[in-house]
């Protein structure tokens, strides 16, 4: 195995026992002017109640940081010894500080993007998209495109006549965009809706096979209705990429590029994150964040996923674009992502029996198993972890399936890979213990079980949705390591309101099998140790511990001991990276 050398790691300072640092701290306490320059802090969180996700030393009150690192840990009287001349002080007056929450699956320039066009995340009808649409038109030049993301149709009120399996057909949009193109992203991200104008842009029309690993919808009469599944979008984003908006230039696409980031990392912050793991960009997005990483410009940590590169490219590319720890920990390279299937809300998962709502259907399989095994081989070739996008329980049997027959084939330790399965969604109850036996990490999304749960029992039936949806408390009883996360921009980013979901499992009618919550102690090292760990960072992250990197978030409320209905009011107040503090409320 031709494993990469980590120089960085090699250099980085020890793991600080924590006994140590109570006696440098200790050591230090001798009066106001105590610090020294030597020791002084750059800064200095006291008077708080600071939940570290660190058994050895679980609460403490107090922080001191420098040099983009945690130097001790303890009661507000022991941290005031690191204060110096230049030490910048925040008092938390009883607030609660935590490690900062880590994004275990999101797509950064996803969000990063879908904050220049239409959000339509909290529309709750169609009228009300074909209004937004018309109003951008109204502020468009003619053959502009026009775009969006995030509807829902299972947020809707009601659906309007003639629509097809659920979604509308494009005549209402059509009709007040005759001559903008228009592309709207479903919130899965597994389908797009566009209309007329697109469909000619593209050449779509009633005789169009459907494409590998897509579907074109089309209606009674054989023409089609505007919404394209899966792979079939990238008929409309080629369509797309003839007709460039802005950002022609490579000055352009460049500054674009950078814009993007700094509106993704904006989002992030103002939540308390402070790493992010993007499941999935090219070597090229990667080459634009190593420059940025390097002039210190990225505004949270970045765990990337290598995700559409083709066999050969990654066979050849891989070793190279190797990166542990990167830039003080703000890059680091050394996944790759696969899919699978599509998503649940738009019949794209892979099931082992039909939709109980579209029997005709059983899902979709994306990339063949084939392919993920052969990226699997490469994955171990090159050190690198493998993360597959599984929704369905066929999904995650095959996927499952892959690793194990793999790890047998070439003869690895496959737990020590810390192999993970995006999403985890559905799973037979056979395949339930597989993950403890095999030691996959299970990469799920406290949100989408209470935005999925008004629905999930209409698409898998009764017995599927008990026996085998969101397993959270029954996978975590057997061992598994759960990540959380949003899948941002499929959900907003906020890690509250994931935590409040994987907690609660309240959904907008009431709570969705509330037996498999989490508890928050267990929830919080979801969001932090547990994503460390899956992003080979445990050293490094997931913990207020001394010599870790100093990533922290600071809530105006305790969303450990408040009553369980209070917890999505809780607001970010501080978000701390590196040492700095990047977001104040
Ligand atoms: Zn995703």
């Amino acid at each position: 195995m031709k494993r990469p050398s980590t120089p960085l790691k090699a250099v980085r300072p020890r793991f600080v026992p924590l006994a140590l640092a109570a006696i440098v701290a200790a050591g230090c306490e001798g009066g106001p002017d105590a610090a020294t320059s030597a020791d002084a802090a750059d800064l200095v969180l006291t008077d708080g109640r600071v939940v570290t996700v660190d058994a050895s030393l679980p609460e403490a009150e107090a922080v001191a940081m420098r040099d983009g690192r945690i130097v001790a840990v303890g009661t507000s009287d022991e941290i005031r010894a690191y204060v110096g001349e230049a030490t910048e002080v925040i008092d938390l007056a009883g607030r609660l500080a935590i490690p900062g929450f880590i994004e275990g699956h999101g797509h950064y320039m996803s969000l990063g993007r879908s904050k220049e066009i239409l959000d339509l995340m909290d529309v709750t009808s169609w009228e009300e998209i074909v209004s937004m649409v018309e109003q951008a038109v109204a502020q468009a030049e003619p053959g502009q495109w026009i775009e969006g993301r995030g509807w829902h149709q299972e947020k809707w009120a009601s659906i309007p006549e003639g629509s097809v399996e659920g979604v509308p057909v494009h005549d209402m949009l059509s009709a007040v965009s005759p001559e903008n193109p228009v592309r709207l992203g479903h919130a899965s991200g597994h389908a797009a809706f566009v209309n007329e104008a697109v469909l000619e842009a593209a050449g779509i029309t009633g005789d169009t096979p459907n494409p590998p690993g897509g579907e074109i919808v089309m209606d009674a009469n054989g023409d089609p209705t505007g919404l394209l599944r899966e792979t079939a979008q990238g008929l409309a984003g080629r369509a797309r990429s003839a007709y460039p908006n802005d950002a022609t230039t490579p000055e352009e696409r460049d500054a674009a590029f950078r814009r993007q980031v700094r509106l993704a990392g904006e989002d992030a912050l103002a939540h308390g994150v402070t790493a992010f793991h993007d499941a999935g960009s090219g070597f090229g997005t990667i080459d634009r964040f190593r420059a940025m990483a390097d002039a210190g410009e990225l505004p949270v940590r970045l765990y990337v996923m290598v995700r559409g590169e083709s066999l050969e490219s990654m066979r050849d590319n891989l070793g190279d674009y190797f990166m542990d720890g990167h830039a003080d920990g703000f890059l680091t390279v050394r996944s790759i992502k696969e899919q699978i299937d599509g998503a649940l809300g738009p019949h794209g998962a892979w099931l082992l029996a039909p939709y109980a709502d579209l029997p005709t259907s059983s899902g979709l399989n994306l990339e063949e198993p084939e392919v993920i095994a052969e990226t699997a081989r490469i994955a171990v070739d090159n050190g690198y972890q493998l993360n597959t996008h599984a929704i369905g329980d066929r999904a995650n049997r095959e996927t499952i399936d892959i690793y194990e027959s793999v790890w047998e084939e070439v003869g690895v330790d496959g737990a020590s890979l810390r192999w993970r399965v995006e999403h985890a969604q559905h799973i037979h109850p056979d395949d339930l213990p597989r993950f403890a036996e095999l030691g996959i990490i299970a990469s799920m999304q406290g949100v989408h079980g209470t935005s999925d749960g008004p629905w999930v029992l209409k698409r898998l039936g009764r017995e599927r949705a008990e026996n085998g949806a969101y397993k959270w408390r029954t996978l975590t009883d057997m061992g598994v390591v759960i990540n959380n996360g949003t899948d941002v921009p499929v959900e907003r980013i906020s890690p509250v309101a994931s935590f409040y979901s994987t907690v609660s499992r309240m959904t907008a009618e009431g709570p969705f099998y509330p037996e498999e919550a989490l508890t928050r102690e267990e929830a919080l090292e979801t969001y932090t140790i547990n994503n460390a760990y899956a992003a080979f960072d445990e050293d490094d992250l997931g913990s207020i511990t001394v010599g870790k990197y100093a990533d922290i978030a600071v809530l105006d409320r305790d969303i450990l001991t408040i009553p369980m209905d209070e917890i999505p009011e809780a607001q970010v107040d501080y978000t701390i990276v590196h040492g700095e503090v990047r977001y104040r409320r």
